[in-house]
């Protein structure tokens, strides 16, 4: 494939081209408009975002499109280059496929019946995201208005990998809420889109992902990342300084698929959970270093791990942002480091390929690599200056080569802007 042969741009940047074609196909009209929202790679700061604690994502140059229409007949159709249906319901019906109480619905039977119920279980998974978003921005308007919401048709294309640990999620998420947002009138502010695009995630989805990706994808800028506090979610904006240092930001892709909703991860959040409990705070964000030995009485071994891996990742999220400010990019190396080995060792959530990555690009003269994103697969990022890129990519594929993994797919990440209207 080319991704064995080219580094950089190894994704062509043309999903809004892709949107409008696929719209095209699908309706024999032009849309009305192409809206765009960008993936995300996470500098540091992993696992803390649902400890209500502190991340410093960007987003990149890889997005995903949605070319969009109204319609007046109150229905919902989305369709997407990834799958083969487009799938339609009527917006009345959004309530119905994805009840605000989902366990009560379970347990009565009651909210859906005949037709719908079918539906629902029709409903692939990929278009209960865009699907999920129009519910979530419903939700957030009153009762009386909803009437005066228009049918609309939907065609999203993408440049975003799936399942890299590049948040195709939220970009899905981001476009689909950023076209909406426009034809519908709502006036939503980047944050609000944010949030109803995690709304869709966890509950019409049902993926327990926390506010970070959608957060990263809506506030991007470019050359900059975005600090999060994920208890407020106050953001500002933090200067990167990649482009004049010379620097990129080089992504290996495993290709070792991820899967949220299965055990590990939601293993971790509980080892949280206890964790919080057990030191009688709200979050771990409470916690702080010198409760670490406290902690270390209070829990078992396993649990007290995951919970130091929290604790010292929101104090490197900290003093990441600190060294940027103080002293440039080339001085954020070593927390990217501390921060891989803190996923392997105590969060216990890397894979074999993920450290040769870390480790092979650190030999070839990396400033800093990790493993980005959930964990279990998925990609690492390496802080690398531009003319050695070509260096330590050839030493990762020939690493992985002999391990005898698949081989990697590796592409340069350039933070980027956040969402925007296309055409
Ligand atoms: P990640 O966000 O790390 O890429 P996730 O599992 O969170 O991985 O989200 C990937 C899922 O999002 C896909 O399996 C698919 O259901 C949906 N998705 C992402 N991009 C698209 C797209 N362009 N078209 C349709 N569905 C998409
Ligand atoms: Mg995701």
């Amino acid at each position: 494939a080319a991704g064995d042969t080219t580094v950089a741009a190894a994704i062509a940047p043309s999903a809004v081209a892709a949107a409008g074609a696929l719209f095209r196909e699908l309706t024999g009209s032009e849309p009305a408009g192409v809206w765009s929202a960008p993936g995300r790679a996470n500098l540091i700061g992993e696992h803390t975002d649902y400890n209500d604690g502190f991340v410093l994502p960007f987003a990149i140059q890889h997005r995903t499109a949605a070319a969009a229409r109204l319609r007046t007949d109150g229905r919902i159709r989305v369709a997407s280059t990834f799958a083969t249906e487009p799938v339609e319901v009527a917006l009345d019906d959004l309530e119905v496929l994805f009840p605000a109480d989902r366990t009560r619905r379970a347990a009565t039977g009651a909210a859906a019946t005949g037709a719908v119920e079918e539906q629902a279980s029709a409903v692939p998974e990929w278009a209960a995201y865009p699907l999920g978003v129009a519910w979530a921005l419903r939700a957030l308007v009153p009762a009386w208005a909803a009437g005066t919401f228009a049918g609309v048709d939907i065609a999203i294309a993408s440049d975003v990998p799936v399942g890299a640990g590049l948040s195709s999620s939220a970009a899905i998420e981001g476009a689909t809420s950023t076209a909406l947002n426009e034809l519908w009138g709502l006036g939503l502010d980047p944050v609000a889109l944010a949030q109803a695009g995690r709304r869709a995630e966890n509950e019409a989805v049902g993926a327990p992902t926390g506010i970070m990706d959608q957060m990263a994808s809506m506030l991007g800028r470019s050359d900059a990342a975005v600090f999060l506090d994920c208890r407020s979610l106050e953001t500002r904006s933090i200067p990167l300084g990649f482009a004049e240092a010379g620097l990129e930001v080089l992504v290996i892709d495993t290709g070792v698929k991820h899967a949220h909703s299965t055990g590990g991860y939601r293993a971790r959040r509980e080892s949280c959970e206890r964790g919080a409990a057990a030191l009688g705070v709200a979050a771990l964000r409470d916690v702080t270093e010198a409760d670490l030995p406290r902690a270390a009485e209070l829990l078992d071994d396993v649990d007290f791990r995951r919970v130091r891996h929290v604790v010292t990742e929101d104090q490197r999220v900290l003093d990441t942002v600190a060294a940027l400010a103080a002293h440039g990019p080339r001085a954020i190396g070593d927390l990217l480091v501390a921060s891989h080995a803190s996923m392997r060792d105590d969060f216990e959530i890397s894979i074999p390929e993920l450290d040769t990555a870390v480790d092979v690009a650190l030999a070839h003269g990396a400033l800093g690599a990790r493993m980005t994103g959930g964990g279990f697969g998925g990609a690492a990022i390496a802080l690398v200056e531009r003319d050695a890129v070509p260096e330590v990519s050839a030493a990762v594929r020939a690493a992985f080569a002999t391990a005898g993994f698949a081989a990697p797919h590796l592409f340069t990440v350039t933070p980027s802007a956040g969402p925007r209207r296309d055409v």
